[in-house]
C-alpha cells in the first residue's frame, strides 16, 4: 500500500476509543488505520510520538465578515479560518444572514462569495431567517437539499433580527418535513428591550449595563418556549450559546422527556464571569456579547452539563470587533456597542484545559464535544468529526501537556485584544491537516487562503444517546 502521508507513533483519540496506531492518508482521506504502516513509499511521514491524534475541530458557530450595528466583524474568511486552523479547527459553519424581504438563496450566495478564495479550512453555512414569507418557506426545502441543512432564528433583537413564535413554529414544521435543524438564539428580546430602554432613560449607559439588562430568566424563558415549539412541531431543536443554569434546566427537562433537544455552550461562559464587567472605564466593552457573562456559579453548572450530556457541543460564537473604533461605537451608550467577542482560535485548548485537565471528562468526551457531536448534529458526519477509514483526513496532532499563555501579542485573530488575556492553557494543537494537507506544521501556518471547500451537508441531525 502506498500513502501520500503516514502519521506514525501517535495515540489516536476518537469520541469512543483511545489506541496506539499509525494513520495512512491518501487522496485527502484516511485510508488505513493500523500499527506499523509501511513508510518506504509514503510521500510524507509525520512522527506523532507522545502526542494525541484527533479529528479536526468542528466549530458550528462563527461570524466572519458579518455586518452588525453599522460595522463588520474584524476577521474575514481568510484571517478567521487561518486563526481557526492554528487552534485545531478544520471545519466551521458560519451564518448567512437573510436581509428582510429578500430570498434565503441570496443570503447563501452572498456568504459563498465572502468565503470563496479566502477560506483556508472547509466551511458550510447555516441560513439566518429574518422573515419567512411563503417564498422563503418553500426555499427552505431546496436549500436543505443543496446542503444548507440548518437555519437560525432569533428570539432576541426586536426590530432587527427577532421573529415571532409563529415564524419559528413554521420553520420547525419545514425541518420536521425535510430534515435539517432549527437553531435558536433564545432570549426574550421583547422584555429585554423594555429593560434596556428603562436603563438608558435612567442614564445607565456604561458597558456593564449590557449584562445587567439581560437577565438569566429571559434566557431560561425563551429556551423553555423553544422546547415547547419544537415539541409541537415534532422537530429537533438546537439552542446556540447557552450561558446559564436557567436555560440549562429547560434543556435538561426536555431531554429527560426524550425530546430531540440539543444545546451548545461556548468557552467564554465556561471561563469568564460577570466580574469582568467591573473593569474600569470602557474596558469592559471587550466582554459585550450576547448572552452576556453570568455570575460565576453558572460555570460549574455548564461543565456539569457538558459532562452529563445536557450540552452536546462547545462552539465559539466567534464574532470579533476591535476595541478601537468598533467597540468604541458604543462609548456613550452600551446598546450601541457591537455585540461579540473573539474566540475561534482557542476553543480546543481551553476546553481541553478546563474539561480534561480540570477533571470533568475524558479526552474522548472532549473529542465528542468539539468535533464528533457537532459534525453529527449538522450533517457533516462521517466525512468530518472522526478518525475512520473513508473520512476526510482532517486531523489535529495535539500536545496534551504543552502549556501556553493566551495573549493578543501572540494570537492570530485580526483583533486588538483577547478575551482570555493571561489565561494559561495546557494542551496545544501542534500540527493540523485539512483533507490530508498539512496546514499548520509544528505551530506554524503553512496553509493557503482559498484551499478550503464548501461542504454540502446532509439533513441528518439526530444524535444517539
Ligand atoms: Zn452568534
Amino acid at each position: 500500500m502506498q500513502f501520500d502521508t503516514v502519521i506514525k507513533n501517535g495515540t489516536i483519540v476518537t469520541a469512543n476509543e483511545t489506541f496506539a496506531s499509525d494513520l495512512g492518508l491518501t487522496g485527502g482521506r484516511i485510508t488505513a488505520i493500523a500499527e506499523a504502516l509501511p513508510v518506504e513509499n509514503a510521500g510524507k511521514v509525520i512522527d506523532a510520538s507522545g502526542r494525541l491524534v484527533m479529528p479536526g475541530g468542528v466549530d458550528v458557530h462563527t461570524h466572519l465578515d458579518m455586518p452588525f450595528g453599522g460595522t463588520t466583524s474584524s476577521d474575514d474568511f481568510e484571517t478567521g479560518t487561518t486563526a481557526a486552523a492554528y487552534g485545531g479547527t478544520t471545519t466551521l459553519i458560519d451564518f448567512a444572514v437573510q436581509t428582510k424581504g429578500h430570498s434565503l438563496r441570496q443570503a447563501f450566495e452572498t456568504w459563498m462569495r465572502k468565503a470563496e478564495r479566502k477560506a483556508a479550512i472547509d466551511y458550510a453555512f447555516h441560513c439566518v431567517i429574518t422573515d419567512l414569507g411563503d417564498a422563503q418557506f418553500e426555499e427552505m426545502g431546496s436549500l436543505i437539499r443543496e446542503g444548507v441543512s440548518s437555519f437560525k432564528l432569533f428570539m432576541a433583537y426586536p426590530g432587527v433580527l427577532m421573529v415571532d413564535d409563529a415564524t419559528i413554529f413554521r420553520a420547525m414544521q419545514q425541518t420536521a418535513k425535510y430534515g435539517g435543524m432549527i437553531c435558536l438564539h433564545a432570549e426574550n428580546g421583547s422584555v429585554i428591550d423594555v429593560i434596556v430602554q428603562r436603563a438608558l432613560a435612567e442614564g445607565k449607559r456604561a458597558p456593564k449595563y449590557h449584562a445587567l439588562t439581560r437577565p438569566t430568566t429571559a434566557e431560561g424563558e425563551a429556551t423553555g418556549r423553544a422546547m415547547a415549539l419544537a415539541e409541537m412541531a415534532g422537530a429537533p431543536v438546537y439552542i446556540v450559546h447557552l450561558s446559564c443554569n436557567d436555560a440549562l434546566e429547560k434543556v435538561r427537562e426536555a431531554r429527560d422527556r426524550g425530546l430531540p433537544a440539543y444545546a451548545e455552550t461556548c468557552p467564554q461562559y465556561l471561563f469568564l464571569s460577570i466580574e469582568k464587567m467591573d473593569a474600569p472605564g470602557f474596558e469592559s466593552a471587550k466582554y459585550v456579547f450576547t448572552p452576556p457573562l453570568r455570575e460565576k456559579w453558572h460555570q460549574e453548572k455548564l461543565w456539569q452539563g457538558l459532562t452529563r450530556d445536557t450540552l452536546q457541543v462547545v462552539s465559539t460564537d466567534h464574532c470579533p470587533f476591535c476595541f478601537k473604533e468598533q467597540k468604541e461605537l458604543g462609548k456613550d451608550d452600551f446598546s450601541k456597542i457591537p455585540n461579540g467577542g473573539p474566540g475561534i482560535e482557542h476553543r480546543l485548548s481551553l476546553v481541553y484545559t478546563g474539561g480534561v485537565h480540570g477533571g470533568w471528562f475524558s479526552p474522548n468526551r472532549f473529542v465528542q464535544l468539539v468535533s464528533t457531536a457537532p459534525a453529527k448534529l449538522f450533517g457533516l458526519f462521517p466525512r468530518k468529526g472522526t478518525i475512520a477509514v473513508g473520512s476526510d483526513a482532517d486531523i489535529v496532532i495535539f500536545d496534551a501537556n504543552e502549556e501556553q499563555t493566551i495573549s493578543v501579542q501572540t494570537h492570530h485573530m485580526r483583533i486588538d485584544y483577547s478575551m482570555y488575556e493571561g489565561i494559561r492553557v495546557k494542551g496545544v494543537p501542534k500540527t493540523v491537516l485539512s483533507r490530508g494537507r498539512v496546514i499548520v506544521d509544528n505551530g506554524k501556518f503553512v496553509g493557503r487562503a482559498g484551499s478550503g471547500e464548501f461542504i454540502r451537508r446532509q439533513a441528518i441531525t439526530r444524535l444517539a444517546r
